[in-house]
C-alpha cells in the first residue's frame, strides 16, 4: 500500500493581506480603546520606545529591527518620516504578529524636525577620490551603522598592489544607512567628511500622517526659538489630528527651557486632540558608547522635576540611554513607583513622572550582534528592555 501523501508544509507566515487586515483591526481597536496599552504604559512609567533613527532609511534593516522590537514587546517604534521606511516598519510589525498573534502592536512614530540644526537630521558625505589611498580608513571602522564602505582599487598601469599609496579609494557613505551620529567626522585625519543637514519636507509629512499606519509624530526642536516650531506646526495643519500621540524632542537649554516648552505647548493646544509627550534629549545617538552617555538626559529630568510650572504631558528620556539609565534615575530619586487604588469600580492611578525610556544606539548594538539570528536577537532585546523588568520587580 502506498504511503499517505506528506502533509502540506506548515505556513509560518500568514499572507501579507491577512496580516495587514489583522493589524488594521488591532489599530482600530486601539483607536476605540479608552486607555490604549501604550498610554497605560506611559502612566505606569514603563513605556519603551525603540528608535530606528530619524535619518536611517535602509528599509530592509528597518523591517528586521521592527520585527525584533515588536517581538520584544516595545510600546513604540520611532522611524524616519519616509513612506518606504514607514512601510518597512509596518511590515516588520505584521510579520511579528504572524509569528506571535498575541503580540502587542507597537505605535509607529515618525520623526521630523523644524530646524536643520538638530543633529538627528544630517548625513555624512565625502568623495573617496579625495582620500589618500593609503588612509587606514578610521571612518569605516568607527561607523556604528556600517554606513561607510571603502575599497582600494588599482589604476591600470600606475600602481603596484604592494604599494599602499597607489591606486584609489572607491565607495563612500551608504546614504540610506547613515543616521548622522557624526563619529566619522571627528576621526578623519584629513578632514574630508562633511555633514549635510536637512529639514524633513512638511508636505510629505502631511501625506504620511493621513495614512492609517502612523500612530504618532515626534517633532525635534532645538529649543532656540519658537518661530520654526510654529511654522512647522502651522504647515502640518489638521493632519496632526490623525495621530494619537504628539511628541516633542528637545535638549535642555538651561533656564529658558520650561518657558520654551510652555510656549510650544500653547501653540500645540490649538490642535491637541490626542496625548502629548516630551522627549528629554540628552546626548544624541550615544547610548552604545558607555556609562557616562546617559548623564545628560537624567540631568535634564532632574532639572525639570524641580520646575513646578512645567507643561502637561508625559515625559520620556532619550539620547544616551542605556543599561545605566535606570540606575541613574534611581540615584536621582526619579525612578518612582506607581500607586493604583480601586474605589467603586473606578481605578485611580498616580502617574509616574518619567513615563518611559527610548533606546536607540544601545538597542541597535545588540541587534548588530545577533542580526544573523533574529529569534535569538528577539530574546536578547527582550532582556535589554530592563526598564519593564525593573518596573515589574519594583512593584
Ligand atoms: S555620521 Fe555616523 S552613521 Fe553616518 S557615516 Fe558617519 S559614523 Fe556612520
Ligand atoms: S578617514 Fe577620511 S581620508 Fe580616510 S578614508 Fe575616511 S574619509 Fe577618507
Amino acid at each position: 500500500m502506498a504511503p499517505p501523501p506528506p502533509p502540506p508544509p506548515r505556513l509560518l507566515l500568514a499572507s501579507h493581506a491577512a496580516v495587514r487586515a489583522a493589524a488594521s483591526a488591532r489599530r482600530g481597536r486601539l483607536a476605540g480603546d479608552h486607555h490604549p496599552p501604550q498610554v497605560a504604559a506611559l502612566r505606569r512609567g514603563d513605556w519603551v520606545k525603540l528608535i530606528c533613527g530619524a535619518s536611517f532609511e535602509d528599509a530592509a534593516d528597518v523591517r528586521n529591527l521592527s520585527l525584533v522590537y515588536t517581538l520584544a514587546g516595545v510600546d513604540c517604534i520611532d522611524c524616519a518620516a519616509d513612506a518606504s521606511v514607514v512601510g518597512a516598519v509596518n511590515e516588520g510589525i505584521d510579520v511579528a504578529a504572524s509569528i506571535v498573534p498575541s503580540v502587542q502592536s507597537p505605535w509607529v512614530m515618525v520623526s521630523v524636525n523644524d530646524d536643520c540644526r538638530d543633529l538627528h537630521f544630517r548625513k555624512a558625505e565625502f568623495d573617496p577620490e579625495d582620500c589618500p589611498p593609503d588612509c587606514s580608513k578610521p571612518c569605516e571602522k568607527v561607523c556604528p551603522a556600517d554606513a561607510i564602505s571603502l575599497e582600494r582599487v588599482m589604476i591600470e598601469g600606475k600602481h603596484s598592489q604592494s604599494d599602499p599609496s597607489s591606486g584609489k579609494l572607491e565607495g563612500g557613505v551608504i546614504t540610506e544607512r547613515c543616521y548622522g551620529c557624526g563619529r566619522c567626522l571627528s576621526v578623519c585625519p584629513y578632514d574630508r567628511i562633511r555633514a549635510m543637514s536637512y529639514v524633513r519636507d512638511p508636505t510629505k509629512t502631511v501625506e504620511l500622517l493621513k495614512r492609517n499606519d502612523v500612530d504618532a509624530i515626534e517633532i525635534h526642536t532645538t529649543g532656540k526659538g519658537t518661530d520654526m516650531f510654529n511654522t512647522l506646526w502651522s504647515n502640518l495643519g489638521d493632519s496632526i489630528n490623525n495621530v494619537k500621540l504628539i511628541a516633542v524632542s528637545l535638549p535642555d537649554v538651561g533656564d529658558s527651557t520650561v518657558n520654551f516648552m510652555n510656549a510650544i505647548y500653547t501653540t500645540m493646544q490649538s490642535h491637541l486632540q490626542g496625548y502629548n509627550l516630551w522627549q528629554l534629549d540628552g546626548r544624541p545617538m550615544s547610548g552604545d558608547i558607555g556609562r557616562g552617555a546617559t548623564r545628560e538626559t537624567v540631568s535634564f529630568a532632574v532639572h525639570l522635576s524641580s520646575m513646578s510650572n512645567r507643561p502637561p504631558g508625559f515625559y520620556q528620556l532619550a539620547g544616551g540611554t542605556n543599561s545605566y539609565t535606570i540606575e541613574s534615575l534611581k540615584k536621582a530619586g526619579l525612578f518612582q513607583s506607581t500607586t493604583f487604588a480601586a474605589t467603586s469600580g473606578v481605578t485611580y492611578c498616580q502617574q509616574a513622572f518619567i513615563g518611559g525610556i527610548a533606546y536607540g544606539g544601545y538597542a541597535r548594538k545588540f541587534y548588530a550582534k545577533y542580526q544573523h539570528n533574529l529569534a535569538m536577537h528577539a530574546l536578547r532585546t527582550t532582556q535589554i528592555i530592563s526598564w519593564k523588568r525593573y518596573k515589574k520587580l519594583y512593584h
